[in-house]
């Protein structure tokens, strides 16, 4: 780790002023908790000439109940708030226990859910110091003319690892985006894309300002699950949250997420085809057999490839088994 690089520091306080300064200095960087965005900056990944601190903006942490049953989420709350929230814990435990997976107790004290959603992907040939990667003669994702996981190809397969995105999937969650220009609503799918080294779909001078959470729809049942190299503190080797409801042992609508297994939170397709399904041994093999050819986790961490690509789909049937109370 190298010293923090000089920098302009600016500290709005609304979200109207943090996109103007966005919009005025293309070279500027967004930072909420710092937690993700300053450790890749001592090891010289950015070079940012200016950081605009987003803790001190109004209103940018609030939980708002809504009377249908939804919930709007101030992005930055923070992953201990979240976590305590009486309203998020009523209504949507399964956050509330993704942000509690998440990293060790200081840092939740810190971070946020718009930084969570928005961090960086991780790689082992890319969360290096700078003389490393130099003597690697960098990637892909930043500076260099190769991938080194998959060297024949052209794009990067650094692994999106967030914790909090496969809930908000699942249950169907839209981000409000604000730029000096607009605002608009995102489903939280279309915020990214299947590229490790442009895994996000803001538009340059945009940033992440509310989540909302729909209203569940009635019998809906949610959960997480998280494996993990170290317990106490790590990111997902693979991660799942699944939302299901079933009628008479039926399903009537069941959506599958997942984390750390390819370069974007992957929300599995094909589980519509499910419905009408009981949750026996011949459908969770079939949901297992759709992890399996959706996943792709690559050599961009230290677990085998072929091992994370297993426990995703160990993790997913063992969730979707217990949710369906067998
Ligand atoms: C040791 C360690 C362990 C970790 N373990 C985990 C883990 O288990 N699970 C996990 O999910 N994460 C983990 N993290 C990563 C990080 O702590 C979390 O993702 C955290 O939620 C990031 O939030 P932040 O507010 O600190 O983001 P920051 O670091 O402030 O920002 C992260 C990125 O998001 C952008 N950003 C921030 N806020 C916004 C916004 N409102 N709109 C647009 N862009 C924005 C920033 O520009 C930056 O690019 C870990 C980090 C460390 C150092
Ligand atoms: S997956 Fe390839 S391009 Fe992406 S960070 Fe890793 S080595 Fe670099």
């Amino acid at each position: 780790m190298h010293a923090l690089p000089e920098f302009t520091l600016r500290r709005p306080t609304t979200a109207a002023e943090a996109a103007a300064l966005l919009d005025s200095e293309p070279k500027a960087r967004l930072v909420a908790g710092g937690t993700d965005l300053l450790p890749n900056l001592r090891r010289g990944l950015e070079h940012p000439a200016m950081l605009i601190d987003l803790s001190g903006l109004r209103d940018f942490a609030a939980v708002t109940a809504g009377a249908d049953g939804g919930l709007t989420l101030g992005a930055g709350l923070t992953l201990s708030a979240l976590a305590d929230d009486p309203a998020i814990a009523a209504r949507l435990p399964a956050l509330a226990d993704a942000a509690r997976a998440a990293a060790g107790p200081g840092h939740r004290s810190a971070a946020t859910l718009g930084g969570n959603l928005c961090q960086d992907t991780r790689c082992v040939f890319y969360n290096q110091s700078e003389w490393w990667r130099a003597a690697n003669s960098y990637c892909l994702k930043r500076g260099g003319t190769t991938c080194h996981v998959a060297p024949q190809g052209e794009r990067c397969h650094a692994a999106f690892s967030g914790d909090l995105a496969p809930v908000l999937l699942v249950v169907g969650a839209q981000v409000e985006l604000q730029s000096a220009r607009a605002t608009r609503w995102l489903p939280l799918a279309q915020l990214y894309r299947d590229d490790g080294a442009a895994h996000l779909t803001l538009a340059p001078g945009e940033l992440l300002i509310r989540v909302r959470i729909p209203a569940p729809a009635r019998g809906l049942v949610c959960g997480y699950r998280k494996a993990r190299v170290r317990e106490a503190m790590d990111f997902p080797l693979a991660a799942v949250a699944v939302a299901l409801v079933l009628q008479q042992g039926r399903i009537v609508t069941l959506n599958i997420a997942l984390s750390g297994t390819n370069a974007h939170p992957l929300l599995l397709a094909g589980t519509q085809a499910l419905a009408g399904e009981a949750i026996d041994a011949n459908l969770l093999a079939r949901v297992a057999k759709l992890v399996q050819q959706q996943v792709s986790p690559m050599r961009s961490t230290v677990t085998p490839s072929n091992y994370r690509r297993q426990v995703a789909s160990a993790l997913t049937q063992r969730l979707l088994r217990e949710l369906g109370g067998g």
